[in-house]
């Protein structure tokens, strides 16, 4: 697969230590919600780095960096990296962890912090593609500050319900105790196994092995939990 070099069209800040980069990439061959891309950074003296970034939006190059604070790529992702800088780039990748638009089986999609990425490009796509298909999504967050794409989530598309585990801080009045995910926030917020649906788990590696073995354990096939771990 080719190297490109992509270009920064857009940035925001998604939460206070995450950011949204948009990249014009000459002759991209498009992409399904769930692939991801690979960055390399080089510097003057050669040294080189790569890192992969999921995509967000089925329609675009779009990605959202959480800032890693002692980490190598994602700080100069996130503070240093501007519209108009450049930067090499390619995919897509990944051809397992994908949604595709004709598929017909309820979706159970699982994030934990910046893994909702590629759970949010699914949810775009559901939506350009004028799916039906209901839409089950469990998003782990620690606090509400940092929910990434906070307002699109808070109108979600008919058919795509959206519940929030908050793991160290919850908003005023929520009955859910602050804690990791556990067994009953599978079993009330996702589907009951025998809907046979589509389950798409993302996050840390912790985070991922932990929903997995619960949604497995609750009866859904392992042949249909789909897992892509950030490390
Ligand atoms: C397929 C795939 C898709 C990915 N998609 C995204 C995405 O959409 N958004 C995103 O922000 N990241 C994503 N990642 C993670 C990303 O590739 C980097 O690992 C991350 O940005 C950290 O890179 P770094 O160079 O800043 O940190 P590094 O220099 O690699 O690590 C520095 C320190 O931070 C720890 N660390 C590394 N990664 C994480 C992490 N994710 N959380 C907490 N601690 C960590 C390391 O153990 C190390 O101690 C993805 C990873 C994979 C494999």
């Amino acid at each position: 697969m080719k190297w490109r070099v992509a270009t920064v069209v857009e940035s925001r800040a998604e939460t206070a230590t995450a950011r949204t980069l948009v990249l014009d990439v000459p002759d991209w061959p498009g992409h399904l919600g769930g692939q991801h891309v690979d960055l390399r950074l080089t510097a003057d003296d050669g040294y080189s780095v790569q890192r992969s970034y999921s995509l967000a939006s089925p329609d675009r190059v779009e990605i959202a960096v959480q800032r890693v604070d002692d980490g190598e790529v994602s700080p100069y992702l996130t503070d240093v990296f501007a519209v108009g800088d450049a930067i090499e780039l390619r995919g897509p990748v990944g051809g397992w962890f994908v949604w595709r638009p004709a598929a017909t089986e309820p979706v159970l999609l699982v994030a934990g912090g910046s893994g909702i990425v590629p759970l949010m490009a699914m949810i775009r796509a559901r939506r350009a593609a004028g799916s039906k298909v209901p839409f089950r999504l469990i998003y782990s967050v620690r606090t509400p500050e940092e929910i990434f794409y906070a307002d699109e989530l808070r109108r979600p598309d008919p058919g795509v319900d959206v519940s929030y585990v908050f793991s160290r801080k919850a908003p005023e009045g929520a009955r859910r105790p602050v804690k990791r995910i556990g067994l009953a926030d599978v079993t009330t917020h996702g589907w009951p196994p025998d809907f046979q649906p589509s389950c798409f788990v993302c996050g840390p590696t912790g985070f991922v092995e932990t929903v997995a073995d619960l949604l497995v354990a609750v009866g859904h096939d392992p042949s249909r939990v789909k897992t892509e771990r950030f490390g």
